[in-house]
């Protein structure tokens, strides 16, 4: 393989799954019913693919990388149950498939959370989602709050979806193996928002906000982000925040915790 080629490779983070132990596991958790739509977000080649059509699913299966769609097309000829499709995942327009559809995938490295969160705008078409990713990104992903893992893609995940953890998967089941380990998650995807707010992007604002500088006390961190500081101390109030701790930092905080906090400082006037 020449210099071109292992950059394109590492770039589009192509590390092909050859565990068939592994394989029928996130065929297990995917519990996949005959008839069933299923979307595959980089077959590469066509291990997971060809798992998923076994069980009677219409797959839709992405490739960015034309090398491997031109494969996958030759592979899967015989399958019209098998739909191989060449395109940038994050752009794909997923509007136009069969509704709703599970996602199984064993996702880029790269983009695996900009991919997730775009999957999570699609919530009212997707059922439900089993994605590898890194270990270190579906740690952080499930984290509770008040662990070193816990940040704003903990909330922005749990905020549409339950998240778990399903099993790991050691660096040694790919070729070429990766640098590190990776986990496959399952992610119950809700409909609406598991927790109800006044307005969302406000309060992802004040989410990040709050995480912005992890050393610092929520109080203050709020304040750096230009919430005025009369409006954070009138909400933090409000809102029970710092009654015992006036301290407390961002990550010691619930969903429903920064959703209340989130919701005061919305109603406060002067806040913007
Ligand atoms: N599913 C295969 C497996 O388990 O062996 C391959 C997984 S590999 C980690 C990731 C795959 O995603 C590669 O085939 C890569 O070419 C493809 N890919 C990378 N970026 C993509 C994108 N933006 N849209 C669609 N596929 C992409």
């Amino acid at each position: 393989m020449n210099a071109d080629m292992r950059s394109k490779r590492k770039a589009l983070g192509q590390h092909f799954l050859h565990d068939q132990n592994i394989v029928r596991k996130m065929i297990a958790v995917a519990q996949i019913q005959p008839g069933e739509t299923v979307v595959e977000i980089g077959p590469g080649r066509g291990v997971l693919t060809r798992a998923l059509s076994e069980m009677g699913s219409t797959v839709y299966a992405i490739e960015l990388d034309h090398r491997l769609h031109e494969n996958l097309k030759k592979q899967f000829a015989d399958s019209p149950q098998v739909r191989i499709i060449q395109a940038d995942a994050l752009t794909y327009p997923f509007e136009g498939l069969p509704t709703p559809f599970a996602v199984v995938a064993n996702l880029p490295y790269s983009i695996s959370t900009p991919l997730l969160f775009r999957l999570l705008e699609l919530r009212s078409r997707v059922s439900r989602m089993i994605l590898m990713l890194q270990l270190e990104v579906a740690r952080r992903i499930t984290a509770l709050p008040g662990t070193k893992d816990y940040s704003p893609l903990s909330i922005g995940a749990q905020f549409y979806a339950e998240p778990r953890l399903e099993f790991i998967v050691p660096r040694g089941c790919f070729r070429p193996p990766p640098r590190v380990d990776s986990a496959v998650l399952s992610l119950q995807v809700c409909p609406s928002s598991r927790v109800v707010v006044k307005d969302e992007a406000f309060f992802f604002r004040v989410v990040r906000a709050g995480f912005a500088h992890r050393r610092k006390s929520l109080r203050n961190a709020l304040k750096d982000a230009s919430f005025p500081n009369d409006a954070v101390e009138r909400a933090l109030t409000a809102a029970s925040i710092t009654a015992e701790n006036p301290q407390r930092r961002a990550e010691t905080l619930s969903i429903k915790d920064f959703a209340r906090l989130a919701d005061k400082l919305f109603e406060i006037p002067s806040q913007i």
